[in-house]
């Protein structure tokens, strides 16, 4: 594949799939759009922690080939104004893995988010979000050492399909005209109306990806979170077809929290993962008073993108918090905040969320001595208290310093 203004690097190799597998050389290819905004500074010091840190794992017999991808500012510099270039959707399809910083989407008409239309164009269906904390990390919990959990959202279903029709508009009232005549729906006169699609093929594939990541990572249980109790055909259909999908495809591997209790008293079997569902409202207050129950959860989009930001605030919030969008092989990942403009180009922010997102990307490809790695310099780096300015807020006694400086104290810690 030729490119107009992306490089690939002719000494790396590219990754391939091979029997359902990634196959990774130890020079592999990695995409990373640096993003807008804060995108260059938490840039810039993450790729020197992850550099770092395969140098230190595997003293130079492995090593990443890094391709820029341009989207957001950057690829409108670069693109003649093209925010969203095809060769950059190309490219991260080509190179199957990648790590992107945030993009700017203004906001009003007009204008497609970035995000979404990453998501959407490249079918990433599952977005994935670890829970972990570090010990001295700043967090409201009393036992924060408790949370340790990943959020398996689903990212293309929901309220989040775009089918919506303002109050007023000709489609509004067709439809509505619809809905009372033809389906005896009874609502207040020039409601604006959402569709909420939820489909058997977009819930299984996600659980599917749940379960497939707690048999690898050997994880006792996953947790279908839902609101079926009210929205019978969307959320308790997602739950239904949970439990079918783990019933049909991990018979072996799986038991429902229903057949624990009725057959073996609620003592889990050696090696099978617990398949249990909480109903939405439940859960929130469970990750708060009795998180250590939940380990992988799956969950339909608007939960998730609820229940991700809360779990985050648990252990540090939004400039910690790693993040990835995937699709069955090709995966994103990426800081799971946005491009905080005010902070662009002053070196002050957190890097971490980024950080981590590339933690997440070598645990992915297999290097996971290179996340172990970033996880204990930073563990002792926080220990230190040389930390960036939003936990120095929260601190006491804490050093505050910029994201660079903060990239050299974990380089430092390997
Ligand atoms: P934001 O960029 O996440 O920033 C909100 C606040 O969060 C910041 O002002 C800052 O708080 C804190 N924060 C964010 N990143 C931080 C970091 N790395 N370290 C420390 N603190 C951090 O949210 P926003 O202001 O609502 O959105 C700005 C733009 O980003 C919008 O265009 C939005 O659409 C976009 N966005 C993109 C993504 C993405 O690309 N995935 C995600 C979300 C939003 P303090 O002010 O308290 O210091």
């Amino acid at each position: 594949m030729s490119y107009e203004h992306i490089q690939i690097p002719s000494s790396g190799d590219k990754i391939t799939v091979k029997d359902g597998n990634l196959v990774v050389s130890d020079n592999p290819i990695l995409g990373f759009i640096e993003g807008d905004g804060i995108g260059g500074d938490i840039t810039r010091a993450s790729m020197r922690v992850w550099n770092a840190a395969v140098e230190k794992a595997y003293g130079g017999n492995r090593k990443v080939h890094w391709a820029e991808l341009f989207l957001g500012e950057k690829a409108a510099g670069i693109y003649d104004g093209n925010y969203f270039p095809a060769e950059t959707l190309d490219a991260v399809k080509d190179l199957i893995v990648s790590v992107k910083g945030p993009l700017t989407t203004p906001v009003g008409g007009g204008f497609r988010s970035l995000n979404v239309s990453l998501r959407q164009d490249l079918d990433l269906y599952a977005c994935v979000r670890p829970v972990q904390y570090f010990d001295g990390v700043p967090s409201p919990m009393k036992k924060p050492e408790d949370v340790n959990a990943i959020i398996f959202r689903e990212n293309t279903e929901d309220v989040y399909a775009g089918i919506e029709y303002e109050s007023g508009t000709p489609e509004n009232e067709k439809l509505a005209k619809f809905l009372r005549e033809e389906m005896g729906a009874e609502f207040f006169e020039g409601a604006g109306i959402g569709i909420k699609p939820i489909s058997a093929f977009g819930s299984k594939r996600l659980v599917r990806k749940a379960i497939q990541y707690a048999i690898a990572h050997g994880h006792d249980s996953v947790t279908l979170v839902h609101k079926g109790n009210i929205q019978k055909f969307t959320e308790g259909a997602f739950r239904k077809w949970g439990y079918e999908l783990a019933a049909e495809e991990f018979a072996a591997e799986t038991i429902s929290e229903a057949e624990l209790w009725d057959k073996h008293d609620g003592v889990r079997p050696e090696g099978k993962i617990v398949i249990k569902d909480r109903i939405a409202d439940i859960m929130f207050q469970l990750m708060q008073l009795r998180p250590a129950e939940f380990s992988v959860i799956a969950t339909t989009n608007l939960n998730g993108d609820y229940l991700s930001d809360a779990l985050a605030a648990e252990v540090g919030g939004m400039g910690i918090a790693p993040g990835a969008n995937m699709a069955d092989h090709i995966a994103v990942f990426e800081a799971t905040h946005g491009t905080a403009p005010k902070y662009t180009n002053l070196d002050k922010v957190n890097p971490s969320s980024l950080m981590f997102s590339g933690s997440m990307m070598f645990d992915y490809i297999g290097w996971t001595e290179v996340s172990a790695l970033i996880a204990s310099a930073f563990g002792k780096t926080i220990k230190q208290k040389i930390v960036t300015y939003d936990f120095a807020r929260l601190m006491d006694g804490a050093t505050e310093v910029s994201t660079s400086a903060f990239a050299d104290a974990i380089i430092g810690n390997m």
